[in-house]
């Protein structure tokens, strides 16, 4: 239902940083804005350097994964419950995330599944190291969940958009042919669904980034000083930005907080439409 994203400038290992960072509270800040739009569930994913826990401390609800990338340690860290955007806000007061780089964020309006916590987006890879979250539906979802079944892949929800989490996940981790950037990883799912979709994933191996895709349904690029966004629509970064771009159909976009790259699904370089937006917030 309302999709928000945001990339920005790296985690300082502030004492004082609060909780999950400047990159938490735009997302928060974005659903918020997004609430007219109606929800039933709201969830929000970062990766965040790792504080080197053994464990997750978090709630039955909540994924954590270890990962050695590149960049040092990293780890998801996802937070999302059924209800107003409050009980997701208490969820994280609770179980604080550390300062992040990039987050996502969803307000959910269910289609497939009803409106629970396991539902609720977003929704991760079975190895624990990529989210997703999704506004529309997924036509061919059934063929899809039916072929990773008979692969063994166990799946944690009634939505269509868990098996876009799944695709995604064995893209990146080589298993569909070959490890690739989570930007072709999005290209290459994205060919193979049918449907309405806004996506936007984050994974451990890319911290600071976040990819988005749409197909019949819309996503909105907004270009910050230092730090860009993504929504399903220009009220999740109104107060932040006014300069913006129009993703077109059938198109993948990666965000940094210094960078926006435009594809079509086949990875050709494409140039969005830009435009300002110039209603008042
Ligand atoms: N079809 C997805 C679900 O039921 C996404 C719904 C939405 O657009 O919020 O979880």
């Amino acid at each position: 239902c309302g999709i928000v994203g945001y990339a920005g400038p790296r985690p300082t290992a502030r004492p004082d940083a609060s909780n999950g960072g400047e990159a938490v509270a735009v997302v928060l800040e974005g659903l918020r804005r997004l609430e007219y739009r109606g929800y039933d569930s709201a969830g929000v994913a970062v990766v965040v350097e790792s504080e080197g826990r053994p464990e997750s401390s978090l709630g039955s609800s909540d994924q954590v994964s270890d990962q050695v990338s590149e960049q040092g340690t990293h780890e998801l860290r996802v937070a999302k419950r059924a209800g107003r955007l409050a009980r997701l806000e208490e969820a994280l007061e609770a179980e604080p995330v550390p300062d992040a780089g990039a987050a996502i964020g969803h307000t959910r309006w269910a289609t497939h599944g009803g409106p629970t916590d396991a539902n609720a987006h977003p929704h991760t890879s079975a190895d624990g190291r990529l989210a997703v979250i999704h506004n529309g539906i997924i036509e061919n979802y059934a063929v899809l969940k039916a072929e990773l079944l008979e692969q063994g892949v166990p799946f944690t929800s009634q939505t269509d958009t868990e098996v876009v989490a799944h695709l995604l996940g064995r893209a990146m981790d080589g298993s569909s042919g070959g490890p690739v950037d989570l930007a072709s990883a999005m290209r290459q799912v994205c060919r193979e669904l049918e449907g309405a979709f806004t996506l936007l994933a984050v994974h451990v191996d890319a911290p600071g980034t976040v990819v988005g895709a749409r197909r019949n349904s819309p996503l909105v690029v907004g270009l910050g000083e230092g730090a860009n966004y993504l929504g399903s629509d220009v009220a999740a970064f109104i107060g932040r930005t006014r300069r913006a771009l129009e993703l077109g159909q059938d198109q993948v976009v990666t965000i940094t907080a210094s960078s926006v790259e435009v594809t079509d699904f086949d990875g050709a370089a494409v140039t969005p439409r830009a435009f300002t937006v110039d209603w008042d917030a």
